[in-house]
């Protein structure tokens, strides 16, 4: 059996980067940065307004109240033609440019204006509501630096420094299908004896989606060598990484082992984790190619533990593994000591900070419990139990919305 660290290191350094390419904006969301970007200009590229009002001399207000002659009138988008001395004011929207000789903005709430003229309140500091050119970025800084994956952030700081088309490493596109002469497609109405409904097939591909990988579906292959190798092999060509589940483990490690072995450098692993021990990992060609376990949450572990920082590391991520936090396990719980043992588990913050309890039961054919888990628990190997109430890592695999408009409103 071959410990969890080291089955993940060896997949790791197996899979190839995918080739860099320029993307637009609107299609670079989830991908990861190839090259540093450093900004060609400053940001904003000019001083400008921070609020609708007069731009003035600093000095002049000194004597406030006060009344300025108004020079003209800037709306944002538009360059002023004037220059503010001694006396004088320019009308100024937000984010219009400063004009030259101006040095603060008077906000209009602290003016009273008049015909041609306006009448200054208050005194005001030098560099008063004046946004300076650079002040978000400055020329010549190094923004993001190449492994940083793109958020809606990262997005629009691209675009203000007019990088339309960020260097990245291509979206991978990602065979998954099925294998099982039982597997059906969901849609069946009628399940004859000994038959069950695909549910790997939509998990891995929302796995997959949410990843930010294009899916290709390639629905479900019966246990038949010749339909498995070409579908391998079809798979093998059409994407830059192939997912299969069900197939691998003890029993029926026969079939596909075979036709593996024809076409391409596939191992058969027993990972000493529990779900998903049986895990086939290798190459078809050059494309990596993960063959999962069939049951259900197996898939879910083994593509958490294995598939998804392999697919990052291939798109150039230097983050590859979900945040962990430590919190108390609610319920005592025993496990396999020679395991690394994944457990289901819904986290939430507590009084006692995170506390995670049982998400539904913990067989490896349970999915439904998976729905509602929001972290795995883990259980280190050597270890074989963690009493109620004492600290364990959560691997937190999803956040989402959990407060309602009431709660979040207070009542
Ligand atoms: P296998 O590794 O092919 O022996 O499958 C292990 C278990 O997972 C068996 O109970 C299968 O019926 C089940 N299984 C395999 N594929 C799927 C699937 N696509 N959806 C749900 N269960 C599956
Ligand atoms: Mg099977």
């Amino acid at each position: 059996m071959k410990a969890l660290p080291e089955a993940q290191r060896d997949v790791l350094a197996a899979v190839p980067p995918l080739p860099v390419v320029e993307v637009p904006l609107r299609e670079a969301l989830g991908l990861v940065l190839a090259a540093d970007v450093v900004a060609a200009h400053d940001v904003p590229p000019f001083a400008n307004s921070a609020m609708d009002g007069y731009a003035v001399q600093a000095r002049d207000t000194e004597k406030a109240p006060l009344t300025l002659q108004v020079l003209e009138d800037v709306p944002a988008g538009y360059a002023p033609r004037t220059e503010v001395e001694p006396g004088t004011a320019v009308k100024i929207m937000t984010g219009a440019p400063l004009p030259a000789g101006a040095d603060a903005v008077v906000k209009v709430e602290d003016t009273v204006p008049g015909e041609g003229e306006v009448r200054i309140l208050g005194p005001v500091a030098a560099g008063t509501a004046v946004r300076p050119a650079g002040g978000d970025v400055a020329a010549g800084t190094v923004v993001f630096t190449a492994g940083e994956r793109l958020g809606p952030a990262h997005l629009g700081v691209l675009a203000s420094l007019g990088v339309a088309e960020p260097r990245v490493r291509m979206r991978p596109r990602a065979a998954v299908f099925s294998t099982g002469d039982e597997v059906q497609p969901p849609e069946t109405d009628h399940l004859r004896p000994g038959w069950i409904r695909d549910s790997n097939r939509p998990l891995l591909c929302g796995l997959l989606a949410e990843l930010g990988a294009e899916v290709l579906d390639y629905g479900i292959v019966p246990d038949d060598a010749a339909l498995l190798r070409d579908t391998l092999a079809k798979a093998g060509d059409e994407a830059d990484a192939v997912f299969t589940s069900g197939g691998v483990s003890m029993g029926e490690y026969d079939l596909v082992k075979a036709v593996l072995a024809e076409l391409g450098d596939i191992e058969f692993w027993q990972v000493a984790m529990q779900p998903a021990k049986p895990f086939a990992f290798g190459l078809l060609g050059r494309t990596p190619f993960f063959g999962l376990p069939g049951n259900p949450v197996s898939v879910m572990v083994a593509f958490e533990q294995f598939a998804r920082p392999a697919l990052l590391r291939m798109m150039g991520a230097l983050r590859l593994f979900r945040p962990r936090v430590r919190g108390r396990l609610a319920a005592a719980v025993e496990t396999d000591p020679a395991k690394t043992v994944f457990l289901r588990v819904r986290a939430f913050p507590s009084e006692y900070g995170w506390t995670a309890e049982l998400s539904g039961g913990q067989s490896s054919n349970v999915l439904s419990g998976l729905a509602g888990a929001n972290a795995l628990a883990v259980v280190p190997a050597g270890v074989g139990g963690v009493p109620a109430g004492a600290e364990v890592e959560l691997e937190m695999f999803r956040w989402p919305e959990s407060r309602t408009a009431e709660e979040a409103f207070g009542g």
